[in-house]
């Protein structure tokens, strides 16, 4: 560790500067730095951990997902790229269990990411997405 890099600093109150505002010392690599120094290092910190824990949370709302496709027989299949507008799993007796998506969802993403005009998005919709038969695991859409 190189002098006055360790990471992350520990800063305690060190000593008043010449007028008479606080400065922090690190109690590990013995880095002076100033009031205002100090208070932006520490909002760094924090954001850094507002980061850390949306990333967690990512993660989290990743695992869940992937569970949900664990309880899935293997010949439900997905619809490519449209992860974020599926609204959960289709279940009725006698029949494999299938995806859900929101027809409102895939047009908002057809037009957000895709840049297409509504009428394209739908016209899309109808004949790629809720057209395109894939078997019997083919995904449901929920139209409402
Ligand atoms: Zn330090």
């Amino acid at each position: 560790m190189s002098k006055n890099n360790c990471k992350p600093h520990n800063f305690k109150a060190h000593k008043t500067d010449f007028a008479g505002e606080p400065n922090y010392k690190c109690s590990k690599c013995e880095i002076i730095v100033s009031g205002w120094e100090y208070t932006w290092y520490q909002r760094g910190i924090d954001h850094g951990k507002e980061i850390e824990e949306e990333i967690e949370e990512e993660i989290e709302e990743e695992k869940d997902f992937i569970n949900m496709f664990d309880c899935l027989d293997e010949y439900a299949q997905k619809a490519d790229g449209l992860d974020d507008a599926i609204v959960g799993i289709v279940s009725r007796c006698g029949f494999p269990p299938v995806l859900c998506y929101s027809q409102q969802k895939i047009i908002e993403i057809l037009m957000d990411r895709d840049g297409m005009d509504y009428e394209t998005a739908q016209e899309f919709y109808d004949f790629n997405i809720v057209g395109a038969y894939v078997g019997e695991g083919t995904p449901m859409f929920l139209e409402s």
